[in-house]
Protein backbone atom coordinates (compact mmCIF):
# COMPACT_ATOMS: atom_id res chain seq x y z
CA UNK A 1 0.00 0.00 0.00
CA UNK A 2 1.32 3.38 -0.92
CA UNK A 3 2.12 5.94 2.14
CA UNK A 4 3.82 5.46 5.18
CA UNK A 5 6.97 3.17 4.72
CA UNK A 6 6.84 0.11 7.12
CA UNK A 7 9.76 0.48 8.47
CA UNK A 8 9.78 4.24 10.40
CA UNK A 9 12.09 4.92 13.07
CA UNK A 10 10.92 4.72 16.73
CA UNK A 11 10.48 8.45 18.80
CA UNK A 12 12.87 6.64 21.74
CA UNK A 13 15.52 5.80 18.48
CA UNK A 14 18.77 8.02 18.95
CA UNK A 15 19.78 10.16 16.40
CA UNK A 16 22.76 9.70 14.27
CA UNK A 17 24.94 12.62 13.84
CA UNK A 18 26.92 13.07 10.34
CA UNK A 19 29.86 11.53 10.71
CA UNK A 20 27.64 8.70 12.02
CA UNK A 21 24.88 8.53 8.77
CA UNK A 22 28.45 8.16 6.08
CA UNK A 23 29.23 5.20 8.10
CA UNK A 24 33.10 5.63 7.07
CA UNK A 25 34.46 6.69 10.25
CA UNK A 26 32.43 4.17 12.70
CA UNK A 27 34.16 0.99 10.15
CA UNK A 28 37.32 2.78 10.68
CA UNK A 29 36.92 2.80 14.90
CA UNK A 30 35.63 -0.80 14.62
CA UNK A 31 38.62 -1.84 12.78
CA UNK A 32 40.98 0.37 14.72
CA UNK A 33 39.55 -1.32 18.09
CA UNK A 34 40.40 -4.74 16.14
CA UNK A 35 43.64 -4.08 15.67
CA UNK A 36 44.63 -2.62 18.84
CA UNK A 37 42.96 -6.28 19.91
CA UNK A 38 45.45 -7.88 17.60
CA UNK A 39 48.45 -6.13 18.58
CA UNK A 40 47.91 -6.08 22.25
CA UNK A 41 47.24 -10.06 22.63
CA UNK A 42 48.33 -12.01 19.40
CA UNK A 43 48.53 -15.23 20.56
CA UNK A 44 45.06 -15.89 21.81
CA UNK A 45 44.58 -18.76 19.23
CA UNK A 46 43.71 -21.57 20.91
CA UNK A 47 45.35 -24.97 19.39
CA UNK A 48 42.19 -26.99 19.98
CA UNK A 49 42.57 -30.53 20.49
CA UNK A 50 45.98 -30.70 21.79
CA UNK A 51 45.35 -27.75 23.89
CA UNK A 52 42.19 -28.71 26.13
CA UNK A 53 39.91 -26.19 26.51
CA UNK A 54 38.07 -25.83 29.97
CA UNK A 55 34.59 -23.55 29.37
CA UNK A 56 33.45 -21.52 32.27
CA UNK A 57 30.93 -22.82 34.85
CA UNK A 58 28.34 -19.98 32.55
CA UNK A 59 28.70 -21.75 29.40
CA UNK A 60 25.99 -24.14 28.00
CA UNK A 61 27.71 -27.64 27.23
CA UNK A 62 25.20 -30.95 26.48
CA UNK A 63 22.30 -31.08 28.77
CA UNK A 64 22.42 -33.92 31.30
CA UNK A 65 20.64 -35.24 33.94
CA UNK A 66 21.87 -34.57 37.62
CA UNK A 67 22.08 -38.16 39.67
CA UNK A 68 21.95 -37.98 43.41
CA UNK A 69 22.56 -41.19 45.63
CA UNK A 70 22.66 -43.25 42.11
CA UNK A 71 19.57 -42.32 41.49
CA UNK A 72 17.76 -39.51 39.14
CA UNK A 73 16.49 -36.48 41.05
CA UNK A 74 14.01 -35.93 37.78
CA UNK A 75 10.65 -36.57 39.03
CA UNK A 76 9.33 -36.80 35.60
CA UNK A 77 7.29 -34.22 35.57
CA UNK A 78 7.87 -33.33 31.43
CA UNK A 79 8.08 -29.30 31.82
CA UNK A 80 11.45 -29.82 29.98
CA UNK A 81 10.13 -31.61 27.36
CA UNK A 82 7.04 -28.78 27.12
CA UNK A 83 10.27 -26.13 27.19
CA UNK A 84 12.38 -27.43 24.50
CA UNK A 85 12.17 -25.21 21.34
CA UNK A 86 13.34 -28.26 18.78
CA UNK A 87 11.56 -30.93 20.66
CA UNK A 88 14.43 -33.12 21.53
CA UNK A 89 13.22 -34.44 24.49
CA UNK A 90 10.96 -37.75 25.09
CA UNK A 91 10.30 -39.27 28.41
CA UNK A 92 7.87 -42.13 30.38
CA UNK A 93 7.41 -42.10 33.55
CA UNK A 94 6.62 -44.84 35.54
CA UNK A 95 5.27 -44.96 39.65
CA UNK A 96 7.63 -45.37 42.41
CA UNK A 97 5.27 -44.45 45.46
CA UNK A 98 6.43 -42.52 48.41
CA UNK A 99 6.41 -38.70 47.97
CA UNK A 100 8.62 -38.80 44.74
CA UNK A 101 5.78 -39.92 43.22
CA UNK A 102 7.52 -40.43 39.61
CA UNK A 103 10.74 -40.95 37.80
CA UNK A 104 11.80 -41.61 33.89
CA UNK A 105 11.51 -45.04 32.41
CA UNK A 106 13.33 -43.97 30.03
CA UNK A 107 14.30 -40.32 29.33
CA UNK A 108 15.98 -39.08 26.10
CA UNK A 109 17.52 -36.48 24.05
CA UNK A 110 18.20 -36.03 20.28
CA UNK A 111 21.37 -34.09 20.74
CA UNK A 112 21.29 -33.41 16.72
CA UNK A 113 17.83 -31.48 17.92
CA UNK A 114 19.12 -29.64 20.75
CA UNK A 115 20.26 -26.18 20.41
CA UNK A 116 21.89 -25.61 23.43
CA UNK A 117 19.25 -22.78 24.64
CA UNK A 118 19.22 -24.02 28.43
CA UNK A 119 14.99 -23.83 28.37
CA UNK A 120 15.26 -27.56 29.97
CA UNK A 121 17.42 -26.38 32.89
CA UNK A 122 15.51 -23.16 33.42
CA UNK A 123 11.82 -24.54 33.99
CA UNK A 124 12.88 -27.64 35.56
CA UNK A 125 11.95 -27.63 39.40
CA UNK A 126 14.24 -29.72 40.94
CA UNK A 127 17.49 -29.03 39.53
CA UNK A 128 17.82 -32.11 37.80
CA UNK A 129 18.76 -31.36 34.28
CA UNK A 130 21.35 -28.82 33.82
CA UNK A 131 24.15 -27.57 30.74
CA UNK A 132 27.19 -29.36 31.38
CA UNK A 133 30.87 -28.29 30.23
CA UNK A 134 30.92 -30.89 27.49
CA UNK A 135 30.81 -29.86 23.96
CA UNK A 136 32.71 -32.09 21.78
CA UNK A 137 30.83 -34.82 20.68
CA UNK A 138 30.74 -36.88 17.45
CA UNK A 139 28.09 -39.30 15.74
CA UNK A 140 28.46 -42.07 13.48
CA UNK A 141 24.75 -41.98 12.71
CA UNK A 142 21.48 -40.59 13.80
CA UNK A 143 20.95 -42.98 16.14
CA UNK A 144 24.21 -42.54 17.90
CA UNK A 145 22.98 -38.94 18.62
CA UNK A 146 19.83 -39.67 20.72
CA UNK A 147 21.04 -40.20 24.49
CA UNK A 148 19.80 -42.22 26.77
CA UNK A 149 19.42 -42.32 30.48
CA UNK A 150 23.02 -44.51 30.49
CA UNK A 151 24.18 -41.46 28.41
CA UNK A 152 22.62 -38.52 30.35
CA UNK A 153 22.63 -39.26 34.37
CA UNK A 154 25.84 -37.58 35.32
CA UNK A 155 26.48 -37.80 39.39
CA UNK A 156 25.75 -34.28 41.17
CA UNK A 157 29.40 -34.19 42.43
CA UNK A 158 30.80 -33.90 38.56
CA UNK A 159 28.49 -30.92 38.04
CA UNK A 160 29.01 -29.08 40.92
CA UNK A 161 30.28 -26.18 39.33
CA UNK A 162 27.11 -25.59 37.40
CA UNK A 163 25.15 -26.45 40.36
CA UNK A 164 26.92 -23.91 42.60
CA UNK A 165 26.54 -21.64 39.60
CA UNK A 166 22.64 -21.94 39.29
CA UNK A 167 22.09 -21.19 43.22
CA UNK A 168 23.81 -17.68 42.85
CA UNK A 169 23.28 -16.57 39.86
CA UNK A 170 20.19 -17.74 38.52
CA UNK A 171 17.52 -15.24 39.74
CA UNK A 172 19.33 -12.86 41.46
CA UNK A 173 16.33 -10.47 41.75
CA UNK A 174 15.42 -12.56 44.26
CA UNK A 175 15.34 -10.65 47.38
CA UNK A 176 15.99 -7.58 46.03
CA UNK A 177 12.99 -5.88 45.38
CA UNK A 178 10.94 -8.05 48.26
CA UNK A 179 11.97 -9.11 51.47
CA UNK A 180 12.53 -12.78 50.48
CA UNK A 181 12.90 -16.00 52.13
CA UNK A 182 14.26 -18.75 51.48
CA UNK A 183 11.70 -20.95 53.43
CA UNK A 184 8.93 -19.70 51.18
CA UNK A 185 9.89 -21.11 48.02
CA UNK A 186 10.54 -24.30 48.67
CA UNK A 187 8.84 -26.18 45.82
CA UNK A 188 11.72 -29.02 45.28
CA UNK A 189 11.46 -32.30 47.23
CA UNK A 190 15.31 -31.67 48.15
CA UNK A 191 14.69 -28.83 49.79
CA UNK A 192 11.73 -29.88 52.07
CA UNK A 193 13.42 -32.16 54.76
CA UNK A 194 10.25 -33.68 56.53
CA UNK A 195 9.31 -34.67 52.63
CA UNK A 196 12.97 -36.41 52.66
CA UNK A 197 12.04 -37.64 55.60
CA UNK A 198 9.27 -39.58 54.43
CA UNK A 199 11.08 -40.82 50.91
CA UNK A 200 13.62 -42.32 53.15
CA UNK A 201 10.65 -43.92 55.37
CA UNK A 202 9.51 -45.15 52.21
CA UNK A 203 12.82 -46.58 50.22
CA UNK A 204 13.78 -48.32 53.90
CA UNK A 205 10.31 -50.12 53.28
CA UNK A 206 10.83 -50.96 49.79
S1 LIG B 1 19.10 -27.11 25.84
FE1 LIG B 1 17.25 -26.30 24.79
S2 LIG B 1 17.14 -27.50 22.92
FE2 LIG B 1 18.53 -28.60 24.27
S3 LIG B 1 17.27 -30.10 25.31
FE3 LIG B 1 17.34 -28.26 26.61
S4 LIG B 1 15.54 -27.05 26.02
FE4 LIG B 1 15.88 -28.57 24.41
S1 LIG C 1 11.76 -30.60 34.17
FE1 LIG C 1 13.28 -31.60 35.48
S2 LIG C 1 12.10 -32.94 36.83
FE2 LIG C 1 10.76 -32.35 35.14
S3 LIG C 1 10.99 -34.02 33.63
FE3 LIG C 1 12.48 -32.43 33.09
S4 LIG C 1 14.38 -33.01 34.12
FE4 LIG C 1 12.72 -34.17 35.07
Amino acid sequence: MPGKPENTASPNERKLNFWERIYLPEVLKGLGYSMGKFLKEPFVTMQYPEEPWYPPDVYRGRPVLVEEDGKPRCVSCNLCARACPPMAISMKSHDIGGPKEREPEWFEINMLRCIYCGFCEEVCPEEAIVMSKEFDMTFQDRDEAIFGMDRLLMPKERLKDRLDWLATERNRQYGKEVDFRRDNNRHSLRERPFLRHLAEEHAEEA
